[in-house]
């Protein structure tokens, strides 16, 4: 709480400060050592592995595709087990800036895949490494957070310069307005350009070939309706909570839980509160929009 009120009052350094980190930090790593992907699998000794059957599919699957599987590091991480956040799967690293890059992947997709690598799959990891081709953690960490910051900066100073002018509130609350316009600003900047760069992930990987568009569909209706059994078990428990509670504000405090847990994912299996992410129904739309390659 005092942290986001101090990070809230310090908006123009803080967007200042982010800015300068975005431009110096992939530069001070552009010195890429050969052996990285190989330093970067020992320095995780506890990590889960696939099966050798599975890990020469994936690797293949990788090429195919046309990045290098040698420089791609694929983790099992048993921490990560939400399809609301992420779906199972998540990228990071730059190949070009760190010199190898990650697909991490949750334990139950994880399982999935070693009994069958299917489209759905390969669509998921694919996606993933339209994130690690278009370098959305490296060079495009580099433009989105550069971008924010011009913004940030720029709502702050306009916000600032337009109460001083038309509407003067004095010095406190001047400053706290622009804060809070150049906090939001830098929210809808950042979350529009991370939504961009999903679209252009699942194109990445839905242009390739039909049957990859395909599993991508598949994968977002399977993505819908693990969400709704989210949704319902999480309205039934608080649910539960609210019959057994013993005082009337247990009972209001479970009620608003309820209406919390409905609103947070919608009836339809979409995550309300996910800005990041653009909406399941918009990506199906945009991939049956593709015209992928004839496999
Ligand atoms: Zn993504």
């Amino acid at each position: 709480m005092l942290s986001s009120t101090i990070s809230l009052l310090a908006e123009p350094l803080g967007a200042a400060l982010m800015g300068l980190y975005a431009v110096t930090w992939p530069y001070s790593r552009e010195n890429v050592d050969q052996n990285a992907l190989e330093i970067m699998a020992q320095s995780k000794p506890n990590q889960k592995k696939f099966s050798e059957e599975t890990t020469q599919k994936i690797e293949a699957f990788i090429a195919t595709i046309g990045i290098d599987p040698k420089k791609v590091l694929i983790i099992i991480d048993d921490s990560m087990d939400l399809p609301c956040d992420s779906a199972g799967f998540r990228a990071n690293g730059s190949i070009k800036y760190q010199g190898y890059a990650e697909v991490t992947i949750g334990p139950k997709m994880a399982e999935e895949i070693d009994k069958e690598f299917s489209s759905v799959h390969r669509f998921a990891i694919g996606h993933e490494l339209g994130h690690i081709a278009h370098d959305d953690t490296g060079i495009g960490f580099v433009k989105r957070e550069r971008m924010t910051s011009i913004i940030r900066l720029t709502a702050y100073g306009v916000t600032s310069i337009a109460l001083n002018t038309l509407y003067p509130l004095g010095w406190v609350s001047t400053h706290l307005m622009s804060c809070i316009a150049g906090k939001i600003a830098g929210f809808i900047c950042r979350n529009g350009i991370k939504c961009q760069q999903e679209f252009e992930a699942d194109r990445f990987i839905g242009v390739k070939s039909r049957e990859l568009r395909d599993g991508g569909l598949k994968f977002f209706e399977k993505l819908k309706s693990e969400l709704i059994t989210i949704r319902e078990k999480q309205i039934k428990e608080v649910k539960t909570r609210e019959c057994i509670a013993h005082t009337s504000f247990e009972r209001c405090l479970y009620r608003v839980m309820t209406i919390i847990s409905a609103v947070k994912i919608s009836k339809e299996g979409e995550h309300r509160l996910n800005f990041n992410h653009p909406s399941i129904r918009e990506r199906q739309m945009r991939l049956l929009k593709l015209e992928p390659a004839s496999s």
